[in-house]
This record gives structure tokens, C-alpha cells and sequence, in this order.
């Protein structure tokens, strides 16, 4: 087993204080902790900013939001082809701080700088494809033009879970879309997105075009910069709690928001599917960052006809799972976030428990500090249970059986959220037929990862409003203007 050793460079290396044209104190001089989730030990410490402070990073981003509007296609692709080489060049570096300050394993981090360059790619490649057009109306009166434009200065407030990734997912299109931003990131993992933001501006991003503002009281930060009238987008990820709180406050102003809440994702598995397949794809779905993810498959249906191979072989996975250090590289699973995450996923487990589930799994987790969550696999897990109706956000299975296709297409259905789901069968037409019942924005089918940068990320009911990833994810920071000119 080879451990990385710490060494200070990724956290020495990381910029003091929050970035508007430059980085600079809060106003107040003020800081907060951030925490290693393995050792429960402060790790830094960053700007706590507050309401001026927001607002002077806005004064940054609608400084520079005109010029940036200006800028060519290709300027705009050259800055992010050069941070997708700064995000590949600092890949271990990031990757250690991204372990650090969420706690997921080192290999997950290296695939989530990885995986946060490939947004930015594809930005930088979608960045000078044109879409405005130009065409008739049906009369033929009158010439019908579309320009696209930049909404204008946005406001991006990103989650914990995937730090990197979510602000390159965010970033990356407003740029390439010629806005300007203000990047709030999690209190909890400000680290990565203060080195995302200094890779920007070495990537040849004017000053004002990214502005981070860390804070450990983000509604301070986020009420005057949505009040404000030259903010004109947020763009949020988060639990649909906050989603509410910011789509209420967006409302006043008529703002364009994007809003990429929560999930509960049903896993669908057939009783015709391949059983290694239902099996490899379930520990995908379930223990992708330790199963803090917004996609992460929160309930397992599962047929009658397979349920007790299922559980058998699924049990025998989550029971080999190795649990420890997320440094060391042969960990498979590292510790939760916080406090708060572990009492979470414990009272869930309880409740499933003491409703009735049969505890299948619950494997060991290391002694001392850290938030570690035992993998658990709950089975006959009654209708009542709360693991049923919120996200568990940990490396805990919850399965219930079915009898029949309606059946499983309800209890999929049976939640306020509607993210992702995922359907495990070797029948084509079954699986169009259950994924066109099931009421979400992505289906995987036979896997157990649905995220793609080319694809439209995204939910439908209280999961959220408007896509990430692909061309739909860039017209996120578009608006057309309409011309209107006499006839051909
Ligand atoms: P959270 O809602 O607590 O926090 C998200 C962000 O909102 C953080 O930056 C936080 O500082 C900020 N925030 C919190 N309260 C706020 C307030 N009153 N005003 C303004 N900003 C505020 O969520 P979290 O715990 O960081 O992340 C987990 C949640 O995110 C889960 O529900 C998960 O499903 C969801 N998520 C969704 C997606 C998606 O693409 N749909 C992706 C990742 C995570």
C-alpha cells in the first residue's frame, strides 16, 4: 500500500484571500477553517467574505462584463484551451487538494480534475460554433434575424461534493458565452476553486472575468449580489432546500437561473438482466465518492424473479469494499464530508432498521477520528422508511422487490425529486418503454454513470431547472436578440 505523503505544496500553493480584479483580504480581515474530513484537523484557513465583499467582486465582473461581451469566439476558446492545459499540468496537485478538503479517495480526485478539463474542453470547442441564424417568416414580410448574447454578469454557487468539476461546469460555459462570473464555492471546499480561479487568469482571463468569493455564510454573500440590478443570472447546484430559498430571491429581480438540485434515484434491475452487469453497474451508482452524489442510485428495485442473486452478489461487493485513508491509493472508500453527513446516514439506516429492513452488510470502518460510514446493504426495506424519501448522501444500499413493470415504474416515480434513474434489463424494448415512463431528466440504461460533458445534465420536478454539460448547457448563458428587417 502506497500512502501519499502530504506535501505542504498543494496547500502552500493555494491563493491567500478572495479574487475580484485581484486577490485580496476580506474586508473585515476575517477567516474560517476549512476541515480534513479523515483527520477531523483544520487545514486552512480562508477569506470569510461578506456583503461588501460580494460586492466588490461584483464591481470586477460588471467591469469587465462589456469587454469580455466583446471578445472574439476565439478568444474566449483560446483562454479555456489553455486552462484545460493549466487544470491537466496541476492535475496532483488539485487532485490532493480536492482528497484534502472533501475527503474522496486520491484516484476519485485525479478522475475529477480529469473529468473537470473535459468540460472545459468542450466548452473551448463549442465556444466558436455560431447560434444566431437568419431566415424568413412565413410570409415572407419579414427577414428574421437571432443574435446570441451574453446574459451578463452571473452569479455561480457550487456544492461540495465535486468541487472542481461543478465550478468547471459552471465556468466553463458562461466564458465561452462571453459572461462574466462571481464563483461562490462551498464552505466546506473553497480550496480548488481558488486554484481554479488563479488557473483562469493564467490561462489569459482578464481581470474581472472570474472573481471567487469564499465565504462561511453564503446567504450574506448571495442576498446583495441577487438584489443587485447588474447581476442578471445565478446558476446554482445544491439541495433543493437552498434552490427554493435562491429561486424565490431570483424572483424578485426576474433573474435567469439555472438550478441543479437533488435526487433520488431509483435503480431498476429486471429480472431478464445480466447479473454481473446489474451488480458492476449498482456499485458504480452507489459508491461513485462514496455515494455523495446527486445521482447516486438512493433506491434499489429490484425484480422478484433476481432479487436474492442480487442481493447476494451486490452484499458481497459492498462487504469487499476497502474503507480507510482516501490518500492511500488502494482506498476504495474515504470518509463523508462532516458530522452532519455521518448522523444523517446513521438515522437513516435506524429508521429502515427499526421499520423492519434486514441489515445485509454493515462492513467495519477504521477506529479514531474521521466521518467514515460503514457500507451498508438494507434489504425488504418497508414503504415507510425515510431512506426511501431523502437523500442519503453515503455508501448506504436500500433495496425493495417488485413483481411487475408498473409496479417498478411507480415506485420510481413515488418521490418529489426527478434527477436520474437507472434500469438494468437485456430487454430494448422494455428498457424505452420503463425510461419514457420514468419521470426524470437522464436515464442510465444497463449503467451506472449517466454524467457526459457532451450530454445535457439535469432534472425535471423538484431535481431542478435548465441543463448542464453540452450545447444546452451553454445556451444556459445565452439570450437571443431578435432582428427585424422588411422581407428578401
Ligand atoms: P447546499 O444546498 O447545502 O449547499 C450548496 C451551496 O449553496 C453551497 O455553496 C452553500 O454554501 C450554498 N448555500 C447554502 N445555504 C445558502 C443560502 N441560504 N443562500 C445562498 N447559498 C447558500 O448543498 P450541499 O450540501 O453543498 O450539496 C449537496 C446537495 O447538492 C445535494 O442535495 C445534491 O443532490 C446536490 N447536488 C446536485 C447536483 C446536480 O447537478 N443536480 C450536483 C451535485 C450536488
Amino acid at each position: 500500500m502506497t500512502a501519499i505523503v502530504w506535501g505542504t505544496d498543494a496547500l502552500e500553493s493555494v491563493p491567500t484571500g478572495f479574487l475580484t480584479t485581484d486577490w485580496q483580504p476580506a474586508a473585515a480581515g476575517a477567516t474560517f477553517d476549512v476541515f480534513d474530513p479523515s483527520t477531523e484537523r483544520p487545514i486552512a484557513a480562508v477569506a470569510d467574505c461578506g456583503p461588501a465583499d460580494a460586492l466588490a467582486a461584483l464591481d470586477a465582473a460588471a467591469g469587465a462584463a462589456s469587454t469580455w461581451a466583446s471578445s472574439t469566439l476565439r478568444e474566449r476558446a483560446d483562454v479555456l484551451h489553455r486552462l484545460v492545459d493549466g487544470l491537466l499540468a496541476n492535475n496532483e496537485r488539485l487532485a490532493q487538494l480536492i482528497t484534502l478538503e472533501v475527503g474522496k479517495t486520491i484516484r476519485e480526485a485525479r478522475g475529477e480534475v480529469v473529468y473537470a478539463a473535459d468540460y472545459v474542453r468542450w466548452y473551448a470547442e463549442e465556444a466558436v460554433r455560431p447560434h444566431g441564424r437568419s431566415t424568413a417568416s412565413p410570409d415572407g414580410r419579414n427577414h428574421i434575424v437571432t443574435v446570441a448574447e451574453p446574459v451578463g454578469p452571473c452569479l455561480l454557487i457550487t456544492p461540495w461534493n465535486v468541487p472542481l468539476a461543478m465550478a468547471a461546469r459552471k465556468v466553463a460555459p458562461a466564458v465561452a458565452a462571453g459572461c462574466t462570473a462571481v464563483l461562490k464555492p462551498a464552505e466546506l471546499t473553497p480550496l480548488t476553486s481558488l486554484v481554479f480561479g488563479e488557473l483562469l487568469r493564467e490561462a489569459g482571463a482578464p481581470p474581472g472575468v472570474l472573481c471567487v468569493v469564499t465565504t462561511s455564510k453564503p446567504a450574506d454573500v448571495s442576498g446583495p449580489l441577487l438584489a443587485d440590478p447588474r447581476l442578471r443570472k445565478v446558476s446554482f447546484t445544491g439541495s433543493t432546500a437552498v434552490g427554493r430559498i435562491l429561486l424565490e430571491q431570483s424572483g424578485r429581480r426576474v433573474l435567469r437561473t439555472s438550478m441543479e438540485l437533488g435526487g433520488n434515484a431509483p435503480f431498476v434491475v429486471f429480472d431478464d438482466a445480466d447479473l454481473e452487469v446489474a451488480v458492476r453497474e449498482a456499485m458504480i451508482a452507489k459508491m461513485r465518492l462514496g455515494g455523495q452524489s446527486c445521482v447516486a442510485a438512493n433506491r434499489f428495485l429490484v425484480a422478484d424473479g433476481i432479487a436474492d442473486a442480487f442481493v447476494d452478489a451486490f452484499a458481497a461487493r459492498m462487504a469487499a469494499v476497502v474503507v480507510g485513508n482516501p490518500a492511500d491509493e488502494d482506498t476504495d472508500l474515504g470518509p463523508l464530508v462532516d458530522h452532519r453527513a455521518v448522523e444523517k446516514a446513521n438515522r437513516l439506516i435506524d429508521d429502515a432498521v427499526a421499520k423492519g429492513a434486514v441489515v445485509v452488510v454493515r462492513a467495519p470502518i477504521p477506529d479514531g477520528p474521521g466521518h467514515y460510514v460503514a457500507p451498508t446493504v438494507l434489504d425488504q426495506v418497508p414503504a415507510d422508511a425515510d431512506i426511501l424519501r431523502e437523500e442519503v448522501f453515503g455508501p448506504v444500499a436500500a433495496i425493495r422487490r417488485f413483481s411487475t413493470e408498473a409496479e417498478a415504474v411507480a415506485a420510481g416515480n413515488d418521490t418529489e425529486h426527478g434527477l436520474a434513474a437507472f434500469v438494468i434489463t437485456r430487454d430494448t424494448e422494455r428498457a424505452r418503454r420503463v425510461s419514457s415512463g420514468l419521470q426524470t431528466g437522464m436515464v442510465g440504461i444497463n449503467r451506472g454513470l449517466v454524467s457526459d460533458v457532451a450530454a445535457p445534465f439535469g432534472g425535471v420536478k423538484q431535481s431542478g431547472l435548465g441543463r448542464e454539460g453540452g450545447p444546452e448547457g451553454l445556451h444556459e448563458y445565452l439570450q437571443f436578440k431578435y432582428l427585424s428587417s422588411p422581407g428578401f
